[in-house]
């Protein structure tokens, strides 16, 4: 059975900030902070036992709360785009941040990745963990409702790292939470010849603002097809307007089973370190984003400078903009409701 360890990271709106560092039995490092419950650091083994970070991230407190890519935070209330950050529900129409163009991205300017989570450690006979909580204030961000969210991190001794989700509402609102973190399982350089198998056959088609046209479209003979291990960089050559309108991909996939059950999402294997990230999920789509950097190059961890594709997003999570379209599984929680979801990420080496 592993450990937690709580250092402190620094301080932010009046409030202290710490970094725990979570252990395993099979040498897996998973450090967190409850500021924006951002996963800093996750270092695993590869196929002979040498440790590196797959995540992406930085050193301090002070660059997380300068930091615009939301390196491995928690995303509340709505992750993904709601579009001109306007949604009506029981015929009141809210208005949110316009952050991203015209458009409303990752729960606005100062959205769950930008606060500050009451943590506690919690053990359970699958590992050791950590549990966040923050209560979003009715009208936080132009979002109606209190909102109480709670996120539990567990690093289980099968080299695991189970994330589950929970809200409550005293009002009707709208809520999908998801973690965004950054893979690079070679610890290092791009994520262009990881290999990228998806379980998902259709993806929701986007306009230039990354904006849901409401279609959904099958990934057969278009370079979205992931259905079998493909390398992410393989078709950035590629004259598919999807891609061109993002800049690499920045989609949401629909998984092939669409129930609630823990299904698997996800593949992601580098070849040299023969390190694999099985992602499983009860959420009906993943967002995959190749890191696409519009702005440039971003200084990181370590000394290392993360260019375009240094690493790449797989968000859990319900499609974007569903507040306003109709045909995508409701994102509406209402106060008889628990809003719970869950993701897992397995960490192994294939030889
Ligand atoms: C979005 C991208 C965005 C990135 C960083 C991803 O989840 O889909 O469009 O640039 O997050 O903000």
């Amino acid at each position: 059975m592993g450990d937690v360890i709580k250092e402190q990271f620094g301080a932010t709106d009046g409030a202290g900030v710490d970094l725990f560092t979570l252990n395993n039995s099979q040498g897996i490092e998973l450090k967190i902070t409850n500021y924006g419950g951002i996963i800093t650091s996750i270092k695993v083994p590869d196929r002979d036992g040498k440790l590196d970070d797959v995540v992406l991230g930085y050193e301090t407190l002070d660059e997380y709360l300068s930091d615009s890519r939301y390196f491995g935070a928690i995303i509340g209330r709505y992750a993904n785009r709601i579009a001109r950050g306007k949604f009506s529900l029981n015929g009141t129409v809210y208005s949110l941040a316009r952050n991203r163009g015209e458009n409303h991205v990752h729960g606005g300017i100062k959205g769950f990745d930008k606060v500050v989570w009451e943590a506690k450690e919690v053990g359970s006979s699958e590992g050791v963990g950590l549990e966040l909580a923050y209560l979003s204030q009715d009208g936080e961000g132009g979002y109606p409702g209190n909102l109480q969210a709670r996120v539990t991190y567990i690093l289980t001794d099968n080299n695991e790292l189970r994330i589950e989700y929970f809200a409550t509402t005293d009002k009707d609102t709208v809520v999908n939470l998801t973690n965004h973190s950054y893979f690079n399982l070679a610890g290092n350089g791009t994520v262009l010849e990881h290999e990228l198998m998806l379980e998902s056959d259709q993806f929701t088609v986007v306009d230039k603002d990354l904006i849901p046209t409401g279609e959904t479209r099958s990934v057969s003979n278009t370079p979205m097809d992931f259905t079998c291990a493909t390398p992410i960089g393989a078709r950035f050559n590629q004259s598919y307007e999807q891609l061109i309108f993002a800049g690499g991909y920045d989609h949401n996939f629909v998984l092939r089973e669409s129930s609630k059950a823990l299904k698997p999402a996800a593949k992601l294997s580098e070849l040299v370190t023969g390190r694999t990230l099985e992602i499983f999920t009860t959420q009906p789509g993943i967002q995959f984003y190749s890191g696409n950097f519009p702005g440039g190059s971003i200084n990181g961890k370590g000394g290392r400078v993360y260019e375009k594709h240094a690493g790449c997003c797989l968000e859990t999570q319900h499609f974007p903009d569903s507040p306003n379209q109709p045909s995508f599984p409701t994102t509406v929680l209402k106060p008889a409701q628990q809003y719970g979801h869950e993701s897992v990420l397995r960490f192994s080496t294939t030889q």
